[in-house]
């Protein structure tokens, strides 16, 4: 239907951090399809689980019990220390579970109007609840009228949620750190001062952590940085290295705010997805991704920020373990195709931020790789415009 702005290029194979094309060239993958294969491509034990479950059982219903499914809730509670899960097929509906979860709540205690306090710069989704919950850029796609219910407050800024009206309130959603919007991390303090604030008022703190979420950062997940809890916690994205499964995790009350009806998903969490996403997190904890992305995160940092050569035209670096913005002194969408003529696959967002997700398995070489070719995709860029 005309949604996307295509590369004009095809892949048909991939070997871990490397893409292969139609005419068998070899691209560098430091996107991962936006933070999804963050075990890279076509990995062993991934296709290994995959056969085995789709030999045995694909999909029967959330009216059974789907012991994969099981086993999957327990171990994603374990590792989040929340309570429940609700399953689905994709972030945007891990996002609306939450929406429904904090109005829930709010009638539970009474609230008919409640309100859910979002972040400008956000971006939670394109199904309309989550486009309602976005920053105000969503609100120029001319697609209104959106959900009401949301006050929006500047990203990072403590002294504008204590000013809220106490009563009214529901919850506040958030992203740990802001990628569509250009990888912007929440400033130092941010987070722990929400949970102080959310747990004074009685409003529930929810963290969309769908792309944050699972290692990326260095840690399983981002909030573990501030040693923040959330009451509701939002994951997809590489929970399934590919294959569509996304999670929303609750604890307390916002763990018992949905009851037999009130929510449901005909795919979320089949036998098939749960198997294959219980192998994703298997290979995270016992190859030890977190520290991957953390040390292999710290060597891009040092090459992009610093020593001989560094990136022309860029004005700042920033992010967290192998989520990574390189921002650019200028507009620079037209980067992606320089890039993939050096072999390497990025992003850009926000206009001008170039959005590092490489897979969390890349080895030094493969990092040291993804500056040079950036590098030299960025000189392609510079050269181009000066022209
Ligand atoms: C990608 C993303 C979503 C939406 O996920 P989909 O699977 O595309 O619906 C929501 N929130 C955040 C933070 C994301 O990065």
């Amino acid at each position: 239907m005309g949604c996307y702005r295509r590369q004009a290029v095809a892949f048909v194979r991939g070997e871990g951090a490397w893409l292969i094309d139609e005419q068998g060239r070899r691209y560098l993958d430091a996107l991962s399809g936006i933070a999804v294969c963050s075990l890279g491509h076509a990995h062993p034990r991934v296709t290994r689980a995959l056969r085995e479950q789709a030999g045995l059982l694909l999909h029967t219903s959330n009216a059974f019990r789907i012991p994969p499914q099981e086993l999957l809730a327990a171990r994603l509670c374990e590792l989040s220390s929340m309570e429940r899960v609700f399953f689905c097929n994709s972030g945007t509906e891990s996002v609306e579970c939450a929406l429904k979860i904090a109005r829930r709540h709010a009638w539970s205690q009474g609230l008919r109007r409640p309100r859910i306090v979002v972040m400008r710069g956000a971006f939670h989704g394109r199904t309309l609840g989550s486009v309602s919950a976005s920053g105000e850029s969503a609100a120029g796609h001319e697609l209104g009228p959106l959900l009401p219910g949301f006050t929006r407050v500047p990203y990072g800024d403590l002294e504008a949620c204590k000013a809220l009206p106490v009563a009214g309130v529901a919850a506040v959603l958030l992203e740990p750190i802001q990628g569509e919007g250009g990888v912007v991390p929440a400033p130092p303090g941010f987070l722990r001062g929400l949970r102080r604030l959310c747990d004074e008022r009685g409003w529930l703190l929810m963290l969309d952590e769908v792309q944050t979420g699972l290692c990326r950062t260095g840690r399983w997940f981002a909030c573990e940085h501030e040693a923040v809890r959330p009451d509701v916690l939002c994951l997809a994205k590489a929970l399934g290295n590919g294959i569509p499964i996304g999670a929303c995790l609750a604890r307390g009350v916002a763990a018992r705010a949905l009851t037999p009806g009130r929510h449901g998903s005909t795919f979320g969490g089949n036998p098939l997805a749960s198997r294959v996403a219980l192998e994703v997190l298997a290979v995270m904890q016992e190859e030890d991704y977190s520290g991957r992305a953390e040390r292999m995160g710290k060597r891009l940092v040092a090459a992009l920020r610093g020593g001989p050569g560094t990136l022309p035209g860029v004005e700042a670096v920033r992010g967290r373990g192998l989520m990574l913005g390189v921002q650019l002194a200028r507009a620079g969408t037209s980067l992606v195709a320089h890039a993939l003529r050096h072999g390497l696959l990025l992003n850009v967002t926000a206009g001008r931020v170039v959005r590092l997700l490489p897979p969390l398995m890349i080895n030094a070489t493969e990092a040291d790789e993804i500056v040079r070719r950036l590098h030299a995709a960025l000189q392609d860029h510079l050269s181009r415009e000066a022209a």
